[in-house]
């Protein structure tokens, strides 16, 4: 597909729905009205799970999963949000048993699964890649991590979370812990919060801060931001705690990733300082950036953000195939 916001049909056809045939890149595409209409399909997927498990929607669709880097939550839940709407998945998540391993280059890559599959879900360790992969396919690609760059969808199901587990966005205080350089979940989370009245907190070790890029986004869009070296100086304030792993996989220099990886830890005691109505959200895997014993509080969002996840995930499928 072209890169985003275009697609093949006609911008505003609206006939079989908002995002037929769209690639989902970058965050920058939503509006909020687009939010709200994806967490509508969002929760009426939920109902649907929770009372029925699997419908016919998508019969017949194919689902490329293309995972060039590993990955749990964001492969596993899109293949069960395409069978959950009944329709099927090619995994490709050794791409070194594929001819990637021959030297294939992307774009033909993703033309030659566009030729078996309807949608292409990708994830790759270089930043624009999905656009990249984008503007060779027919077909829609959804961007599932682009090296450093993007996360969208996880964004989006960041932003279902944390509607579902506070009600509102507007009003907020977000506070972004961790590796803010390299971890493209924080860099989609805050463009995206950028659509709301929020006031955002970057708290990191001064080698991980957040990248100018974002940061110049959010002053040219007068969202209220501010970055600290401590979280205790934001913690009693903050309604939605967002801790990030450092991406040791981003470091050349393993000897300060070593001396970085547990700059934050939050355990039950950081807790005290908190909201007794706050979301402590993850997007995962945690390598020891939250204490196990913080589990058990009612305010760790993380087990049931990565369900949230499958509902916007089948959301997304469903809309950009047609059928929502
Ligand atoms: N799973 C998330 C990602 O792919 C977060 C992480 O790996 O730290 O970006």
């Amino acid at each position: 597909m072209t890169p985003s916001p275009s697609a093949h049909l006609p911008l505003g056809d609206q006939r079989t729905g908002r995002f037929y045939g769209h690639d989902i890149l970058s965050v920058s595409q939503f509006s909020r009205d687009d939010l709200e209409y994806i967490f509508g399909v969002a929760e009426a997927m939920r109902t649907m799970v929770q009372h029925v498990g699997t419908i016919d929607l998508l019969k017949g669709k194919i689902l490329a999963n293309l995972f060039y880097e590993p990955s749990t939550r964001t492969q596993s839940s899109f293949m069960a949000a395409m069978q959950r709407l009944g329709g099927s998945v090619i995994p490709i998540s050794e791409v070194r048993y594929s001819s990637v391993s021959k030297g294939e280059s992307l774009p033909d890559t993703v033309r030659t699964l566009e030729c078996y599959a309807d949608v292409i879900v990708l994830r790759h360790p270089e930043l624009g890649a999905a656009a990249q992969a984008a503007a060779a396919a027919r077909k829609p690609i959804i961007n599932a991590g682009d090296g450093p760059g993007e996360h969208p969808t996880q964004a989006l199901l960041d932003l279902f979370t944390i509607v579902e587990e506070l009600g509102h966005v507007d009003g907020l205080t977000v506070t972004m812990l961790g590796d803010l350089k390299f971890g493209r979940t924080v860099h989609s989370l805050s463009r995206l919060l950028s659509l709301f009245d929020v006031t955002l907190n970057f708290v990191s070790p001064a080698q991980l801060t957040m990248p100018e890029k974002v940061t110049a986004e959010l002053s040219r869009r007068a969202v209220k931001y501010s970055e600290h070296t401590r979280l205790d100086a934001v913690l009693p304030q903050t309604d939605v705690l967002y801790v990030t792993r450092v991406q040791k996989e981003r470091f050349e220099d393993l000897a300060l990733y070593e001396s970085l990886k547990h700059a934050f830890v939050i355990t039950p005691d950081t807790l005290k300082a908190a909201k007794p109505k706050m979301a402590l959200m993850h997007p995962l895997p945690r390598v020891g950036e939250i204490a196990t014993e913080v589990d058990a509080d009612p305010r760790a969002a993380y087990f049931r953000q990565m369900e949230y996840g499958l509902f916007v995930r089948m959301a997304l499928l469903a809309m950009v195939l047609g059928k929502a």
